[in-house]
């Protein structure tokens, strides 16, 4: 495995053609924009150690990242749950690196599908791909969201053709792609893309119907740097005015610009009749990885009791309350997390699989979860939350003093510690710690609506109807 320092070397000799405001740019590891998003990766490799962080490879036998791992039991999808919220408290951030362990499984699973039923060798590719990224410890990007254009028509319906990533071309060493994929997490700190389709397809659709790995600085990848809330703060000069000191996320637009693909990196060339179980596989072992937020939770309660306390309310019953709720509303995104590995089977190809309706639940608790958090967390940490004065003027020797005695809660707490206590609330809630905690549960692995969808399908309402009709006498 590699050490922190070593995947971070690793960064450095990748080629990344970036763009952030509107400008080319280099050195884009020590860049100030995207360094928080960098270390919170860099903490996966960090803390692999123990059996939540690491496992043991079925393909080499050798201790690996569990970040490249395929699940070989229902434990290993519980420890996965586990990592998640381990390292979402550890970083209070989105730390990047599930959606290529969602992929890499997701892959496991259906390029073994698709050769049964096809006679086609896509399995044999995917194996020897993962063990490159388990030998090298590497980061992948799982880029699945199309640009999807006018969401009312498919992709071969579209007015622009490029609205959902497709081949445009192949000849006897590969093929030539071209699309985007949008809201790319960790983009720019990942070895490799593992591009992936959006949605189900028909035989018109064929052409979309693609998944393959690449090098991220692959000739033709572009990123288009997405921005944050408050995102500039870190430009300002080390100040705690970013509330989370240490780590962030990043998204980017990542455009592909007639792409060329190796045939040995293609896991699925047309056959469409195979995207809509890719599309759930991933969809499933994503949403239960969003036991991340259950650790974002962490500390976003940590916080709040915090600053009750160094508010003067800690004792006070409603306040209490509040925080008794946000531990149970926590808890029980964890808990879906958790219940939809132990429920996990075996697929075919021996790779286990979460319960799928579980995960769904899961995923659809965190639509909502974080967002009655945050209410609560406004609510206990007063309007200072978004009224506190910057760093700066606590530093200025004017009105240096004035921000010391007037920001103060209880005496025995500097003003400066509620200070920081608050941008911490104020990043998470609403800052660049919000983009990740907020919009990106309710849309992350899919919005609201895509898991109503799953859970219709897949809940049986028959034995359920047969129950009630019994224990009424209705034969
Ligand atoms: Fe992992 Fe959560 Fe970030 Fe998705 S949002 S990559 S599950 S930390
Ligand atoms: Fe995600």
């Amino acid at each position: 495995m590699k050490t922190k320092q070593q995947y971070i070397d690793s960064l450095r000799r990748l080629d990344l053609e970036v763009y952030l405001f509107g400008e080319r740019v280099t050195g884009i590891v020590d860049h100030p924009m995207v360094m928080p998003s960098m270390n919170a990766v860099a903490a996966t490799y960090e803390l692999a150690q123990g059996d939540v962080m690491t496992a043991t490879s079925h393909l080499t036998g050798r201790r690996i990242n569990r970040f490249t791992h395929i699940h070989q039991s229902a434990d290993d999808l519980v420890n996965k749950s586990r990592m998640e919220r381990l390292m979402g408290s550890y970083t209070g951030t989105c730390f990047q690196r599930c959606a290529g362990m969602d992929a890499l499984n997701t892959l496991s699973v259906v390029t073994y599908d698709i050769d049964r039923a096809r006679g086609t060798r896509y399995h044999e590719r995917f194996l020897d791909f993962l063990r490159y990224v388990q030998d090298e410890d590497l980061v992948c990007d799982a880029a699945m969201t199309d640009a999807k254009g006018d969401r009312r028509l498919r992709p071969a319906q579209q007015t622009d053709p490029d609205m959902y990533t497709r081949v445009v071309g192949q000849d006897a060493d590969g093929i030539v792609v071209r699309g985007a994929k949008l809201h790319q997490t960790g983009a720019l700190n990942s070895h490799e893309i593992i591009v992936v389709p959006t949605r189900a397809m028909r035989e018109e659709d064929k052409d979309y119907a693609i998944s393959f790995a690449i090098p991220s600085d692959t000739k033709g990848v572009l990123y288009i740097y997405g921005r944050q809330p408050s995102d500039t703060r870190k430009l300002e000069g080390h100040t705690y005015d970013v509330g989370n000191l240490f780590y962030g996320g990043h998204e980017c637009l990542v455009v592909f610009d007639d792409v060329f693909v190796p045939w040995e990196r293609v896991f699925m060339c047309r056959e469409y009749e195979f995207a809509s179980e890719l599309v759930e596989k991933f969809a499933s072992y994503h949403r239960q990885s969003y036991a991340c937020k259950s650790g974002m939770g962490d500390v976003l309660i940590g916080a709040t009791q915090t600053i009750a306390e160094y508010n003067g309310i800690a004792d006070m019953p409603h306040v209490r309350d509040k925080i008794v709720e946000m531990n149970h509303l926590n808890e029980t995104i964890y808990c879906c997390s958790l219940a939809c590995a132990y429920e996990g089977a075996p697929e075919p190809s021996g790779t286990y699989y979460v319960n799928s309706l579980m995960a769904n639940i899961a995923k659809l608790h965190v639509t909502r979860v974080p967002y009655e958090l945050a209410r609560m967390a406004h609510e206990i940490a007063g309007g200072a939350v978004v009224t506190v004065p910057s760093e700066k003027d606590l530093r200025n020797p004017r009105v240096g003093r004035y921000v010391e005695k007037y920001m103060k809660g209880v005496a025995e707490v500097p003003a400066e510690a509620r200070m920081r206590m608050l941008r911490l609330i104020e990043g998470l809630t609403m800052g660049m710690g919000a983009a990740c905690y907020l919009p990106e549960s309710m849309h992350g692995a899919g919005s609201p609506q895509a898991q109503r969808i799953m859970i219709a399908r897949q809940v049986n309402l028959g034995p359920k109807q047969k129950a009630a009709r019994r224990l009424c006498g209705i034969e």
